[in-house]
């Protein structure tokens, strides 16, 4: 049908009223189908850059424009980028399978501070002169996908030490608050300027382009986290202090709350 048009009002009360709804409806799906168009500009966008860049160094090694002292650099930037594409196409498989209800949640009882304190010190090894810090409660379980958890932390503690200089100190807090187990990850990076804030989670937003390119970060990390997060019933926030830092916080519904869901 054409919905495309916005219905004029009567002066019925109960047609009103489906006048009403109707053209709220009309406007939902006409921002769902911009929202959709965006994001495909978007991913062709992401898919493409790297790929023009592979070809570029490909090409000028075989017109043979490099000299052979410089072709391991280039090809070991095109090893990066391929790196980089490869994670950007598993992180929009993940997307696309939580979004389509495929994704199977194998949840089991899982001692979230426990599971951070492990996630901690495999990051340890990588990141080198930074400090990571962490303080949990003690018993804190929560019924989650052991992988699934692993990869919200994953993600939190990369953007932490990615956004954050030598040096940088990163805390890494579990805390119960009534019904919830709460993660804090800190960081004492470059931080979130106010207004950008609310849009982290969203699919491909970033801060700086250019700083956040260098990176080699895919601008869904975050995205992907929410909705993990939301798959086990919980929510994710951020908070930041440019210059000084951020916070990212995730709640979790422990084991015997009412909001724990299945
Ligand atoms: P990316 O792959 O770019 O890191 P994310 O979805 O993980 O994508 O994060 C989205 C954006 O949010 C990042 O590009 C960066 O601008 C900002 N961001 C995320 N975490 C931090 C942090 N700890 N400190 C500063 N900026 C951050």
């Amino acid at each position: 049908g054409d919905y495309s048009k916005e219905i004029a009002a009567t002066n019925c009360d109960e047609l009103d009223q489906l006048t009403a709804s109707f053209n709220y409806m009309r406007e939902r799906i006409q921002q769902v189908e911009k929202m959709r168009q965006e994001l495909l500009a978007n991913v062709s966008h992401e898919l493409r850059t790297p790929l023009t860049s592979i070809r570029g160094f490909i090409q000028a090694i075989l017109e043979g424009v490099v000299p052979e002292g410089d072709q391991e650099k280039y090809l070991k930037i095109t090893r990066e980028e391929v790196d980089r594409l490869t994670r950007l196409v598993q992180d929009l498989l993940d997307l696309a399978r939580i979004k389509s209800g495929s994704i199977k949640l194998n949840k089991e009882p899982l001692d979230i501070g426990e599971l951070a304190g492990e996630v901690a010190t495999e990051f340890r090894l990588i990141a080198a002169a930074k400090s990571i810090t962490v303080e949990t409660d003690e018993g804190l379980v929560i019924s989650g996908d052991r992988d699934r958890i692993r990869q919200v932390m994953i993600n939190l503690l990369s953007n932490a030490v990615k956004y954050t200089e030598q040096n940088g100190h990163i805390q890494i807090r579990v805390r119960r608050e009534g019904g919830q187990a709460v993660l804090k990850v800190r960081d004492n990076g470059a931080g979130i300027p106010e207004t950008e804030l609310e849009h982290i989670f969203d699919k491909f937003h970033r801060v700086d382009k250019s700083r956040d390119a260098a990176t080699g970060g895919t601008g869904l990390g975050l995205a992907i986290v929410k909705e993990l997060v939301e798959l086990h019933n919980g929510s994710a926030a951020a908070w930041s202090a440019p210059g000084k830092g951020t916070e990212i916080t995730i709640e979790l519904p422990l084991v015997g709350s009412a909001d724990q869901g299945n």
